[in-house]
């Protein structure tokens, strides 16, 4: 079976009317995971200790976002109103985080229905990121024995700047960020390998460019663990994406990611990341090719039954 990591908490904490943060897209994944009656493994994470964020981030960042003292103009920037609820569900997706880490290590692969917060930075949040869960899922893999290096690969339409600047200094951390050139954020700070695409790129381009780099990145960094953000905001009709990349272009991606890893034989823990549609159901079978991905490469007999 295929280890999932999920809880009702990802779809559940206040947002004012009209934002554009698609809450209700982890629920409706879960929903259709379980309707197609998939065989999946479901592992439901607890909270993590605050004190586990310490490690990377600030550690007066951690304390007053934790309790609701940060400044509004900071609270601003990650995008969310604080509520007890919103640091509840960060706090449990994080535990997701490493909980999918651990299955990943011990079964080769695990899928996080949620995560993917590469904006965050070490003193303060951005993008709808309030604790960086890649840099955290990296650190968790590192402290297992025979595990030296971790590879993160970072396929969300936006560039991961809080992950590159996390992950600066640090050679146990390798980042590969796959983004539109012209998106989200502003300053794109360097990764360890960075793959900029043009607006109105398609799939076609897409997939050319980026699986040689990564199977280049495996071969030369040899990591003993891949963190995998498989955003769905490089398709062509995402609201916050500017690629033209199909459904199908998504699908070969994340068949090549899981190729990769399984043929290397390092396990992957793979976040679902941005994807943003008003109808949030949109979302669903784009996000879903990650599972049909893992089951594909992982599970090919049970594949055909998808
Ligand atoms: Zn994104």
């Amino acid at each position: 079976m295929l280890p999932i990591v999920y809880h009702p908490i990802y779809s559940d904490f206040p947002l004012p009317d009209g934002h554009r943060y698609p809450l209700q897209k982890y629920r409706l994944l879960k929903e259709h995971i379980d309707k197609l009656g998939w065989p999946v493994t479901t592992f439901q994470p607890t909270h993590l200790e605050p004190e586990n964020l310490k490690r990377f981030h600030d550690k007066d960042y951690v304390d007053a976002l934790v309790s609701g003292s940060l400044p509004l103009v900071k609270m601003r920037r990650i995008g969310f109103p604080w509520s007890e609820a919103l640091i509840q569900r960060s706090l449990t997706s994080l535990g997701g985080t490493t909980l999918t880490v651990d299955k990943a290590i011990e079964h080769g692969v695990a899928v996080h229905l949620t995560g993917g917060y590469h904006h965050s930075h070490k003193d303060f949040g951005s993008g709808f990121c309030l604790f960086n869960d890649l840099i955290l899922a990296s650190d968790h893999a590192l402290s297992y024995p025979g595990i030296e290096k971790v590879l993160i690969v970072d396929c969300d339409v936006h560039h991961g700047d809080g992950t590159a600047t996390l992950a600066q200094e640090r050679e146990d951390i390798i980042t590969l960020s796959v983004h539109c050139d012209k998106n989200f954020p502003s300053r794109k700070p360097d990764s360890d390998i960075d793959i900029p695409m043009p607006i109105g790129v398609e799939s076609d381009t897409y997939l050319s460019e980026f699986v040689p780099v990564l199977t280049l990145a495996i071969a030369q960094h040899q990591p003993d663990m891949v963190i995998y953000d498989a955003g769905v905001d490089i398709h062509v009709d995402d609201e916050l994406g500017y690629m033209n990349v199909c459904q199908h272009g998504i699908a070969e991606r994340d068949k090549a990611v899981m190729e990769a890893c399984h043929q290397h034989g390092v396990p992957i823990a793979a976040v679902i990341g941005g994807g943003y549609r008003t109808e949030q159901s949109a979302l669903v079978p784009l996000h879903a090719e990650l599972i049909k991905a893992a089951f594909n490469i992982y599970f090919p007999n049970w594949s055909k039954e998808l």
